[in-house]
Formats: C-alpha cells, structure tokens, sequence
C-alpha cells in the first residue's frame, strides 16, 4: 500500500537522450512497488530501446525473468554493477513520456505504486498483443566469412537459397516452406551457414474501425456557443494549459461546442480525447461524432480484446484523430494531444472504484497541465468540485445560459406522496396526477419516460410482528424481491435466496415485502396501461442480453412508447418526441448516509429533466416526492443550479467538507469484528499522533480525524468494515499525514486496508 515516493535512483528518469558510451535503463516492475531498478542497456539493444517499451530483465537472487517498464534511459550509471536487460517486447512504446510522467503523478497522489499504475493504464489486450502476429520472413544476404559464409551449400538448400535471392525481399516463412516444398531443416542450415537472415515482424490481424458516416450538416452557432468556442480556440492557439468549465442547461448545444473545439485540434494535425461516461457510449453519441470526424477511436472496457488492443495500436501510431471513451480513455497513447473534453463531468462513474482510485476528470485535468493543452469540462449540472474552481479562479467558466433554437426548459410539478399514500386503499407507485399526465401524453402523441432509481420488485422484506427485515448472509444490507426470478438478492453481492415464506426470527408466516423497485412500476404500469408498450431498462434487464441501444432505438422508433428504469434512463438521452418525464420517487438518494446525497439527487432530477422538451412540441415534468420542501428538490424543480450550489456549498463550507477541504477515507476489513474494529483504531490514533508531531513543526497545519466508525454498510460480502476520514484544508497536508501513518503502521494480517483518496461515496 506504502508508496515510497522518489527514491533516489530515478535521478534522470525522463532523460530520453541518454547517448553516448554506455546506456542504462530505469526499470519499473508490475506490481506493489514504486522504485524503479537501473539495468544496463547492451550494445546490440541500445537501438531498439526506448523510453515506453517493455523489456525482459534478470530479477533477483535467482534472476528470474520479469517483464519491466523503461522509464527513462541515461548514462549515468548506478552505485553497483547493474545487470543487463536481456531482451525489448514492445516494438513501439506503450506509454509516452508525458503518460508516464501523468502515470507517475497518479501513483502518487492516490497513493499506489508506480509499477501497478502502469499495469492498470495499459489495457491488458495491449500488453498481450491481442489481434497481432507475430510473422517471420526469410531473408537472402550474400554471406560473409566471418558468419561461416562460403559453407558449400546442398542442391535443396541452393534451391531454395536462389528463390530466396529472385525475390529481392523479405518473404514469410510460411511462404517458402509451402511454394518450394521445403523442409524446416533446409532452412535452418542456410541460417546457420549465413545465406538467410531472419527478420521478425509483427503485424495486425485485426483492424478495428469506426465506419465514417457521411458529413452531417454544420448548424450555425448561437452567439452563447460562438463565445465560449472563440474562448476554446483561443487557449488551443496559445498552447498553454486551461481548464474551462462549460456549464450549460441540457440542450443547449454543449457537444456542439466539443465538435467545433476538436475540428480546430484535428485541422492542426493534433489529437483529441472526449471521455463520457460508460452509459452514454451509446450509438448515438458516436454517431454524432462519426458524421464530424474519419478516425475514430473508441476505448472501452465492452470491446473484445482484439479491437481493443487495436485502437490502443492504432493510438499509438498516430492513425486515429478522436479518440471517444470511458474513464481509462484518459490514458489513451496519442503522440500529439491537442484538446481533452469530459462529458458530464460530474458523473460519479469516472471515478474508479479499485485501486487505482483515480478520478478520471482529475486525471484530465492533470494530463492537460503536463501537456501544456486546454482541457474542457461539460455538465448542466457540473460537481461541485468544478463549480468550486471556478469560484477560485482556477477554471475559466463558459455558459450556455438557454436551451437552442429558443426552446424552454420544461416546466416542473411536484406532487406530494404524503397525501396521496395517506388514502385508505392499496400503495401506489403512480399518483393520479401523473396517471392523467401520462394518458394526456400518450393521446397527443408523446412519448413518456418514468425514472425509478431501484432494481427489483420490492426493496425490503420485513416481518411486520417482529421488525425483522430479511439481509444478505454476507452483507448488512436488505435483500431485494425480484419477482422476474422469485428472488431475494443482494444488490452489493449478488447473493441470492428464495423469499422466506415465514419470518426467520418469529416464524409468524405474514413475512410482508414493502418498498418500491422498477419491477413493480412494471406491474403497476402492465395494469393501468396494458395497451402501451413500455420497456424496462436497469442493468437487470440489460445483464440479460437486452442490448441498451436496442432498446433505445426501439424507443426512438417509436415501437416503445413508455421507457422505464433506473439512473441508466435519466442521462444524455435526446428524443425530441419526449413530452413527459415522470419521477417515480425522487427522495430514493436523498437520506443517504454520504455527505453528497442532496448533490447527487439534485443531479439526477436535473438530468432526468433534461430528457423533455427537446422537441417542438414541449415537455413537462412531474416528480413524485414525500419531501416537497426540501431546497434540492424545490431547485431542482426551477432549475436553479446555481442557487443550490451556493446553499450546498455553504453547508459543507460549514463542515470543512470538499470542495473545501480534502478527503481521504481509510476502510478496514476484516472477517473478524474487533479485529478491523481495532486497527481502524490504531490507524486513529497514528494519525492523531501524526498530525500532533506536524503540527510541531508546522503549527499552520489543520486536519479533522473523523472515526474510526463502523461504515453505513457494516458488512460486506463477509467482510466486517470500519472506517476514518481524514480531511484536511490543504492537499499537501493530507498526504504528508498519510505518507507517516502508512510507513509506520502495519496493521495484523487479517485485517485489509484500502486507501481512497477524494472518496465519492462513503458508504
Ligand atoms: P447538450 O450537449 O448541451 O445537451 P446538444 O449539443 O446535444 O446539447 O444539442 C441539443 C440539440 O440541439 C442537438 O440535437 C443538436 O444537434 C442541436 N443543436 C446544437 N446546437 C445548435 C444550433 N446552434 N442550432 C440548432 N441546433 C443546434
Ligand atoms: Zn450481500
């Protein structure tokens, strides 16, 4: 887990020349380190290395082989006699230098080691290889007496040796073996006499492509879109790093904005890289591109491997102009990247949940510094991390205050559940009004989209004599009924159980399920409309084989007319025939235990708006809610972004919570209770001690060492959690804090420690 920050042997280590009498190459190994070892270059590989590839090296007493990263090449040699590097892998570098300078970063500001970095950037498809082969060429050479020429040479290996001279170039092996009928044995004589020389090459076999649509036609820009380009373009002239933040309602012509900046970038014979989240890697969001650009390439984690390690190539060798993908895009090899955009930056899944912990638009904006390039960040409802920035003058802020061509954003009603689930009679997901609301919109036409942000059909089973409430066996957490397989699973763990038919605890046999998942709006919808197609769509349904962009395009077609589901259905989505949004119940993350429920809620209902009145024909909203009064929804419902954000910010001004200051948040794990209970104390009082010493030294230090606490989700799969936050106003500060914990601490072997820094969730 310790990182071991610069030791002193990566002197140099972005030195590239490293000409000139004898070569030596830093080394860094896959795995939990950070150092890098200096290995000697021999003569007859100082060629072929470079900064970026992979090589072969002894390892240790035994030296084993292992695979290694060169990080920097120099002549400087080290304090002992190095060994040499016994062979190269990469035929062109997988990294560049600024990757493994970004690369470097990241291992040190999420505190993980150099050599796992590497081995989590680079795609493994790209590491093996996948869709090449290696092929092998026979070569004729006049043979010199030094190689044991002038050997006298059988009729068969003259043969073939005379072929090979006609040819006049290299041919494959294979090649010869099947025109000439000769024998393997033929051709390893005239090798090892010096008449053919081997040539080894590698080469694809596979050629993914993004197919080039034919050009869409260019819209004229609104003067807000004019602005904030001219803006991008000036950056992108100047050649110096700026961080802009587009914020604009949706609709308003952000990717309009992205596609102009990168055209300017791909006219300069520079790269782009466009990061969106995974959900939004939909066909219509590479369409749009597609009808702008020829070389496209596309980075995520669903491609097969070989098309994966194809773009990745493809990158490398400067064949593809955009390159389009989820949060490990941000690590895409380009040579000359001119422009980074990330696409609904505040989206929580461009933060990577295993370690590396990064945060991919952190990770952007760190890559546009060390590349002297702008990078732009877009949302309609940006984070309050960006929204932050701009307060300080870090970010440059660009609004795109209206939606285009004049169109309103859709107004928005709330409809208090408290009175409607207060009338005798059954539970009902869907109120009345937004009954009505959706036969108005059906019978002109429209189509609808409801959001119910849980999976299955009821979301606890609970005993209502005892209380007793049915969890996982490997999770503090409540099963969730799914009525499709007759379930009760763990959404943490994906443990399931059939439904108890008694209460476990007081064997009373009126065991009652409650709450509300997208299975039963499908019931409830089946009942009141049994005429309409609609289609469910949360990642159950998608698991299945259901492909997401069948679905939408099924929608977009019309043959769907109610689309249902969870947060999947809320983003980026653009069908103008969308006259009605429903929120089923907008308070599902509201009392989250997570200090970012109100933001993230605020979020959801913002995006989940967005999807109306993109069409000539309007749209409206209802959200359904047993919490009318709250500010974020009250905001959200005149979509009002910047006042929420002055009020959430002042609420975690209050608390010294991000953006404010920084987070970190250690867990604990451990199989046993009071042994993860007692290192997540020890870890306390280390860093209590640690701040303590600090501040000795640096009375301006201030820190909150919060916990240790049992996590919101106590256990999970199997696993008893506990955890500390550590939160301190200056970055620099927390780092030190945990540089000395961590060097000093080792917890008892059955206890794990995870490390997140910038935490997203808290849970
Ligand atoms: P956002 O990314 O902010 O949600 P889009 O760029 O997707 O917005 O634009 C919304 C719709 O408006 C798209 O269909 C797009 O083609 C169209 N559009 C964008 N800019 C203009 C413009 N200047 N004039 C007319 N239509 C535009
Ligand atoms: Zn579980």
């Amino acid at each position: 887990m310790a990182s071991s920050g610069h030791p002193a042997e990566q002197v140099g280590l972005f030195d590239e020349s490293g000409t000139g009498g004898s070569l030596f190459a830093d080394l860094v190994f896959p795995g939990p380190v950070s150092k890098s070892w200096r290995y000697a270059v021999p003569d007859e590989l100082a060629q072929q290395i470079s900064v970026g590839k992979r090589v072969v090296a002894p390892f240790g007493k035994g030296n084993r082989n292992l695979v290694g990263y060169c990080v920097g090449l120099t002549s400087e040699p080290p304090p002992v006699v190095p060994k040499p590097i016994r062979r190269i892998l990469d035929d062109e570098p997988l990294l560049s230098p600024a990757l493994l300078r970004l690369t470097h970063w990241l291992g040190e500001y999420y505190f993980c080691p150099w050599g796992e970095v590497l081995q989590s950037v680079v795609p493994r498809p790209a590491r093996l290889r996948s869709g090449t082969r290696e092929r092998v060429f026979l070569e004729a050479v006049t043979p010199s007496l030094a190689s044991g020429g002038g050997a006298v040479l059988t009729p068969r290996q003259r043969t073939v040796y005379e072929w090979l001279v006609r040819a006049h170039q290299p041919v494959e092996m294979r090649e010869c073996l099947r025109q000439l009928g000769a024998s393997p044995t033929v051709i390893r004589n005239l090798i090892r006499k010096g008449y053919v020389r081997v040539v080894r090459q590698r080469l694809p076999t596979v050629l993914p492509q993004v197919e080039a649509e034919p050009v869409g036609q260019a819209v004229e820009l609104t003067p807000a879109q004019s602005a904030a380009l001219a803006a991008i373009e000036t950056a992108l002239r100047s050649g110096r790093f700026e961080a802009f933040l587009l914020f604009g309602v949706t609709g308003s012509g952000k990717t309009e904005v992205y596609l102009r900046a990168i055209e300017k970038v791909v006219a300069a014979g520079r790269q782009a890289i466009v990061l969106v989240p995974e959900i939004s890697l939909t066909p219509q969001t590479i369409e749009r591109f597609r009808s702008r650009f020829q070389r496209i390439a596309v980075l995520h984690s669903h491609l097969a491997d070989p098309e994966r390690a194809g773009f990745w190539r493809q990158i490398a060798a400067g064949d593809a102009d955009v390159i389009i993908g989820a949060r490990s895009a941000i690590f895409a090899p380009t040579r000359r990247l001119g422009l980074i955009v990330v696409d609904e930056e505040h989206e929580p899944s461009f933060k990577q949940e295993t370690s590396p912990r990064y945060h991919a638009r952190d990770v952007a904006v760190k890559r546009a510094q060390l590349e002297n390039i702008p990078v732009v960040l877009g949302s309609a409802t940006p984070s309050l991390e960006s929204w932050h920035n701009v307060q300080q003058g870090r970010y440059t802020l660009l609004t795109l205050p209206s939606r285009v061509q004049g169109r309103p954003l859709p107004p928005v009603q709330i409809v208090d559940m408290r009175h409607e689930n207060a009338r005798p009679g059954r539970f009902r997901a869907i109120s009345p009004q937004l009954e009505e609301a959706i036969r108005t919109a059906l019978r002109e036409g429209g189509q609808v989209i409801l959001l119910l942000n849980r999976r299955g059909f009821d979301t606890y089973i609970l005993c209502p004599a005892c209380g007793y409430v049915v969890q996982c066996r490997f999770c503090s957490v409540a099963l969730t009924y799914h009525r499709d397989t007759d379930r009760a699973v763990c959404h943490y763990c994906g443990y399931e159980q059939p439904p108890p038919a008694r209460c476990p605890q007081c064997d009373l046999p009126a065991i009652r399920h409650y709450g509300l998942g997208t299975q039963k709006l499908e019931a409830e919808l089946a009942t009141l409309f049994p005429d309409v197609p609609a289609r469910r769509m949360d990642s159950d349904v998608m698991r299945r084989g259901a492909r997401y962009g069948a679905v939408l395009d099924a929608f977009r077609r019309g043959e769907v007319l109610i689309l249902f589901g969870t947060q999947m259905i809320a983003k980026g989505l653009d069908f103008p025939n969308v006259t009605l949004v429903g929120v089923v119940n907008a308070d599902t993350a509201l009392y989250l235990p997570d200090f970012r429920a109100a933001e993230r809620t605020f979020q959801l209902l913002a995006q989940v708006a967005g999807r109306t009145g993109r069409g000539e024909r309007g749209g409206r909203v209802l959200v359904q809610t047993y919490n009318p009064d709250h500010p974020c929804i009250r905001l959200a419902a005149t979509h009002d972004f910047a006042r929420f954000a002055e009020q959430e910010l002042s609420n975690r001004r209050a608390l010294g919570y991000p953006p404010f200051g920084r987070l970190a948040r250690l867990v604990v794990r451990s199989p046993q209770e009071q042994i993860a209970q007692e290192a997540a104390q020890l870890l306390a009082e280390r860093f209590r001690q640690a701040l303590r010493e600090l501040q000795q030294r640096q009375p301006a230090v201030a820190a909150q060492i919060l916990g240790p606490a049992a996590c919101p989700i106590h256990r999970l799969r199997n696993l008893y959690r506990y955890h500390l936050l550590v939160l301190t106003p200056k970055p620099a500060w927390r780092s030190c804090l945990i540089r000395q914990v961590l060097e000093k601490t080792s917890l008892p072997d059955s206890a794990e420690l995870s490390l997140d820094i910038d935490p997203l969730s808290v849970l």
